[in-house]
């Protein structure tokens, strides 16, 4: 252990500006400098300078010079040649890449590079290379048509690549004219803006369309002189959807591929090892060089949080007990048609406020909910009584939700007091009635639940048997009229619900929620029924509830973009557990995820998700109450790979122990798999980057030019991520792009294996349902 004393040094207080001055000499240091040319008085650490603030323990320092002097003397000798040549190529590569819009001057930070030469660099046959490119950049391609038309983004790198093989759209792609703009224009936090209705925003006029479903996609239509015409929104037809589905599963099927893209992810965990091995008293010299900015003053989002649980036990306890001494004669819901009031509710159950504890609300996880989701379901319900959840955790109950609004407005005044942390609630929308969304926006709007730290998801629960089974629908098209026919209407004509249209600009998205290890078959057929014909009680497959969603989410976001509004991107929970196939749809159809765990078993799907750079917001705390024990959850893995990994609760209720959920989880991670600094401050900015937070809002938190590529995004005096963690993840990037794009295989050329298509015997195998270990 390594401790230190300030006080024992005479701490000089320094300029104005002297510390960006150090870090502008830090990073616009030549690459051979470090080496050779640097001498070791201007070392930052040096002994003898001793107003300074040493970076690195002191035993350390003192190595340090002593090979410094060594290195300098052999320096001397070689000159320039003792870059490596390897490395050269690398940098040259990095630059020439470097989007053509991004070209104002950026420093690339020094660093030790890891990096391989020689002519095939990947391992197996040049043959299987092409091949796996080629189904590589077809699966790729896939997903960015999705993107593109759901109006959903798509990685900016990758983007670029797959532009470059396309020529025309090469020559009409007009890069985005930005200007770098500078700290001085960006204060750190967003401007605060007194009095400002949170609720206020435009609202365009009303169209003259009508609304119809098209097999189960809702469309407009306007009238013309020759009659009635489909406004032309496109979006994938379902036959389209099931062929590129079928394309995908037999892709991840493929053995060549799979162990190509094995070897891949290999070799990125490796590099990784090997790039922490090198540069991490860089990485961590550089956090120690940001003045004011830690890991707990960086900004966090939790981006996968159920709002019914996301206070925490103790939390519910204290509110339940309070509102049964404040409130115990306020009537809270009808029993048999009679009013019944808060203390009535707690007398029915033998219950008085002096006997109530968090043993006895008994809503935590444990041991006993591990594979069994119908358990853990039952744990919403605070002693068991469905009727306290509804009374305390609904917003559509015999008060309006006035309760659920109060405690949400507490956990959301929590997170302003923390300052830095956010979190993306979800409420549910059930599909049940048509009036559902109309009450939720009523509850949001009366009771003024909102913040600036809490966005809006929309959780839609795959229930349709359910209520098919109870009689309350006909066929599926009913569960998607309720749902999504709201929508259409108060986006044609606002002023229909001036309510609801408030309220959806804080919705930034849609999650479809349920237990995914439910047995189903994974593979749609091409025949299967619309949605008008979907009258039985069997529940429609993962993949088809899936496709629904973001078929109807495209329409409405082309609709919501013409009307100036705010679009949605689709984050459902995906890969939790069930069949792998539900990964593939999370790939074709959805922004980001939430869980993934089972990118563990398919390589292929992990690499794509890499190539792509889908954000998963994982759950490692949820996940080991329910499917996965701790120590085997795949996000340290999937973090060293550089997938966009971030850290979220799920369910702080039956998770989590402490007021700071959040930071618990963060802080179990980092215990348990021994995060760096460094480690964290990426997955929080990653968190930040897949968020639905307005554009302006990531710019005060990430740095004015986030958006752009590599280290000119990044701005470590709000990230706290160092340029040179920023800059590995998008060499490498580039690097597995460039090997992939240059040996792609032309399929015009003969001698390629054709695809295979799915064969009887794969859906066999696709419907066999995989361990759940
Ligand atoms: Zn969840």
């Amino acid at each position: 252990m390594y401790s230190f004393d300030k006080d024992l040094w005479h701490v000089r207080a320094r300029p104005t500006g002297s510390q960006d001055d150090t870090k502008e000499e830090n990073r616009s240091e030549s690459p051979t400098s470090a080496v050779g040319a640097e001498s070791p008085r201007e070392l930052p650490n040096e002994l003898s300078a001793p107003y300074e603030v040493p970076q690195f323990p002191i035993e350390q320092i003192e190595k340090k010079l002593l090979i410094q002097r060594q290195l300098n003397v052999k320096a001397a000798e070689c000159g320039q040649s003792a870059r490596s040549l390897a490395g050269d190529a690398v940098l040259e590569e990095a630059a020439k890449l470097r989007a053509t819009d991004d070209d104002f001057d950026v420093v690339l930070p020094h660093f030790q590079r890891v990096a391989i030469s020689g002519e095939d660099t990947s391992g197996v046959p040049l043959e299987d290379l092409q091949q796996a490119s080629s189904y590589l950049v077809q699966a790729l391609e896939i997903r960015k048509r999705y993107m593109d038309i759901s109006q959903q983004s798509f990685c900016s790198i990758t983007a670029r690549f797959l532009r470059s093989m396309d020529s025309e759209a090469a020559a009409n792609h007009k890069p985005s004219v930005s200007v770098q703009k500078h700290i001085a224009d960006h204060m750190v936090h967003p401007p605060f803006k007194a009095n400002k209705d949170p609720w206020e925003g435009p609202t365009p006029s009303a169209k003259d369309y009508t609304i119809k479903a098209d097999d189960g996609v809702f469309n407009l239509y306007r009238q013309t002189e020759a009659g009635e015409e489909r406004v032309p929104y496109e979006y994938v037809k379902l036959p389209q959807f099931i062929q590129d589905k079928n394309t995908m599963c037999t892709m991840i099927a493929d053995g060549p591929l799979k162990s190509f893209c094995y070897r891949r992810l290999s070799y990125l965990s490796s590099k990784f090892q090997l790039h922490v091995l090198l540069n991490e008293l860089r990485e961590l010299a550089s956090q120690k060089a940001v003045p004011h900015r830690d890991f707990y003053n960086i900004r966090k989002v939790d981006t996968h949080i159920h709002a019914a649980s996301c206070m925490n036990q103790k939390h519910l306890l204290r509110f339940i007990k309070k509102t049964l001494k404040k409130h115990a004669d306020e009537v809270v819901t009808l029993h048999k048609g009679s009013p019944m009031t808060l203390k009535a509710v707690f007398q029915s159950m033998n219950l008085s406020t002096y006997d109530l504890t968090v043993d006895m609300l008994d809503v935590h996880a444990d041991r006993n909910t591990f594979h069994r989701f119908d358990k853990f379901n039952a744990k919403y319900n605070p002693i068991g009584e469905s009727r306290l959840r509804e009374v305390f955790l609904k917003t559509d109950n015999h008060m309006n939700g006035k309760y659920f609004a109060r405690i949400i407005k507490e956990v959301a005044s929590d997170l302003e007091e923390s300052k830095y942390q956010n979190a993306e609630l979800r409420l549910s929308i059930y599909g049940k009635s048509p009036g559902e969304w109309a009450k939720l926006a009523k509850w949001a709007i009366h009771y003024d639940v909102h913040s600036d730290n809490v966005r809006w998801l929309i959780q839609i629960p795959r229930l349709y048997d359910i209520f098919k089974s109870n009689k309350i629908m006909n066929n599926f098209q009913e569960f998607l009229s309720n749902i999504f026919l709201p929508l259409f209407e108060v986006t044609r004509d606002p002023n229909s619900n001036i309510e609801l249209h408030k309220f959806l600009t804080h919705v930034v998205g849609f999650d479809s929620v349920d237990d995914e290890s439910k047995p189903e078959n994974p593979m749609l057929e091409a025949d299967v029924r619309e949605p008008r014909a979907w009258a039985d009680d069997e529940n429609p497959p993962y993949a088809y509830y899936l496709y629904y969603m973001y078929a109807n989410i495209t329409v409405l976001n082309h609709f919501r973009k013409e009307q100036g509004l705010n679009t949605f991107v689709l984050r459902p929970h995906c890969g939790e557990a069930g069949p792998v196939q539900h990964l593939v749809c999370g790939f074709m159809l959805a922004e980001n995820i939430s869980h993934g765990l089972l990118l563990r078993k398919v390589p292929v799907l992990q690499y794509l998700y890499y190539l792509s750079q889908i954000s998963i917001a994982m759950s490692p705390l949820s996940n080991n109450s329910l499917f996965l024990n701790y120590h085997r959850n795949p996000l340290p893995e999937f973090l060293a790979r550089g997938l966009c990994v971030t850290l979220s609760t799920d369910d702080p209720l039956q998770f989590h122990f402490t007021k700071e959920p959040l930071m618990e989880e963060y802080s179990i991670a980092a215990q348990v798999w021994k995060l760096s600094s460094c480690d964290m401050c990426e997955l929080a900015r990653n968190s930040v980057l897949m968020s639905g937070f307005p554009h302006e809002m990531k710019q005060y938190w990430l740095g004015p030019n986030y958006t752009k590529e590599g280290v000119a995004g990044n701005d470590i005096t709000r990230t706290n991520v160092p340029d040179i963690r920023i800059s590995f993840r998008y060499e490498t990037l580039l690097d597995e792009l460039t090997n992939m794009f240059k040996f792609r295989h032309n399929p015009q050329q003969n001698g390629v294996r054709p695809p295979t298509p799915p064969t009887p015997d794969m859906k066999v195998v696709s419907l066999k349902r995989p361990s759940l270990v």
